[in-house]
C-alpha cells in the first residue's frame, strides 16, 4: 500500500520540483494500491511541486484512452481547480498557474497554439507519464500543429450543445504512433526516467520533448504516424502528406 510521502519522494527522484508546472498522464492501475486511491496521488503531485507549481490534467471525452485512469473529477472537486472551456477537449488545472493555463482556450486547433498545452510549453512546464505509454502524451500534438504537418489541418463535427453540432478545425487524430519519438528522446538524455509506486515513469521538458518532435516531422512528416494496416486516420494523414508532396 503506497503512502504519499513514499509517491513524494519518487516524483523527486524524477526531478520534479518546487515551483514546476506540470502535465500528469498516469495510470492509477499501474501505481498500485494507495492509502486513499487517487486523493494520495494527487496529494504528493501537489506536495512535489508545491504551493507555486501548478497541476494539469487532461479531462477529454474521448472513447479512445483508456490507459490514463487519473480522473479529472478528483482534482475538480478541490478548491481553487479550474476548468478550461472545450467540448471535446478540456483540461483541468489546480495551483498558482491554473487560470493562466485554462484561460481563453480556442475551440479551434484545441491542441494547438494558446491551448493549455501551448501556455504549458510557454511556462516550461513538464509532462509525467506514469504507467502509460506516449499515445497519452498530448502536446506531441503542438509539434504537428506548430510544424505545420499537413494532417494537422483536420475537421471533425463536434458536439457543441445537446442538439448543436460545430465543425472543428485543427482535429487531434492518432497518438498511436508518438512513442516512436522516445529512443530519440532517451538517447539526448531528455527523460528523468524513475518509478512512481509500481509504475515506470518519466519526465520531461515540454519545450524539449516537443522541439524534438517537430524537428522529426520537419524531417518526415510521417514520423509519428502508427503503423497499423487497419488504422483510418494514419493511413489518411499519409494520403494528406503524400498529395502534398506532389504539389
Ligand atoms: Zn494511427
Amino acid at each position: 500500500m503506497w503512502k504519499r510521502e513514499r509517491l513524494v519522494s519518487d516524483l523527486q527522484a524524477m526531478r520534479v520540483r518546487e515551483g514546476d508546472s506540470l502535465i500528469v498522464h498516469a495510470s492509477l492501475r499501474a501505481i498500485g494500491r494507495m492509502e486513499e486511491g487517487a486523493d494520495t496521488f494527487l496529494d504528493a503531485l501537489l506536495e512535489a511541486v508545491g504551493a507555486q507549481g501548478t497541476v494539469l490534467i487532461p479531462a477529454f471525452r474521448l472513447e479512445r484512452d483508456r490507459e490514463s485512469d487519473f480522473p479529472a473529477p478528483c482534482l475538480l472537486q478541490r478548491e481553487g481547480a479550474v476548468s478550461s472551456r472545450h467540448p471535446l477537449l478540456p483540461f483541468a488545472a489546480l495551483g498558482a498557474n491554473a487560470a493562466f493555463l485554462t484561460a481563453g482556450a480556442p475551440f479551434h486547433y484545441p491542441l494547438g497554439t494558446n491551448s493549455p498545452l501551448a501556455r504549458l510549453y510557454q511556462l516550461n512546464g513538464g509532462a509525467l507519464l506514469i504507467g502509460v505509454g506516449y499515445a497519452a502524451h498530448a502536446a506531441l500534438h503542438l509539434a504537428e500543429n506548430w510544424a505545420d504537418a499537413p494532417y494537422a489541418r483536420r475537421r471533425r463535427l463536434v458536439r457543441v450543445e445537446e442538439d448543436a453540432w460545430q465543425e472543428m478545425e485543427g482535429s487531434p487524430e492518432c497518438s498511436a504512433g508518438f512513442g516512436k519519438i522516445e529512443p530519440v528522446l532517451r538517447q539526448a538524455r531528455l527523460l528523468r526516467e524513475g518509478y512512481v509506486g509500481n509504475a515506470p515513469a518519466q519526465y520531461m521538458r515540454l519545450q524539449q520533448a516537443v522541439s524534438m518532435a517537430r524537428e522529426m516531422l520537419c524531417g518526415n512528416p510521417e514520423s509519428l504516424l502508427c503503423d497499423a494496416p487497419d488504422c483510418e486516420p494514419c493511413t489518411q494523414a499519409r494520403r494528406f502528406t503524400r498529395r502534398q508532396d506532389v504539389r
